[in-house]
């Protein structure tokens, strides 16, 4: 019987799963001084001037990485 080296393969792979959703939930952006989304002035080390265009902007990548080649 194997099944409790089985199911720690299945924990190591939802994390490893977990892990990498949680990275392209976070892309690398460069605070520049603009929201990533509607390019207006932000705080400086922001990426976005608000949770609204965060969203947005993820709901963007989304829909692009979807529709991706
Ligand atoms: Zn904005």
């Amino acid at each position: 019987m194997s099944d409790v080296a089985d199911r720690a393969e299945w924990r190591i792979a939802k994390d490893i799963e977990a892990a990498m959703a949680h990275a392209r939930r976070t892309p690398k952006l460069e605070a520049d001084g603009h929201c990533h989304y509607c390019d207006d002035d932000v705080a400086h080390g922001a990426l976005f001037c608000n949770t609204d265009c965060r969203d947005d902007y993820q709901k963007e990548q989304e829909a692009l990485r979807r529709a991706g080649r």
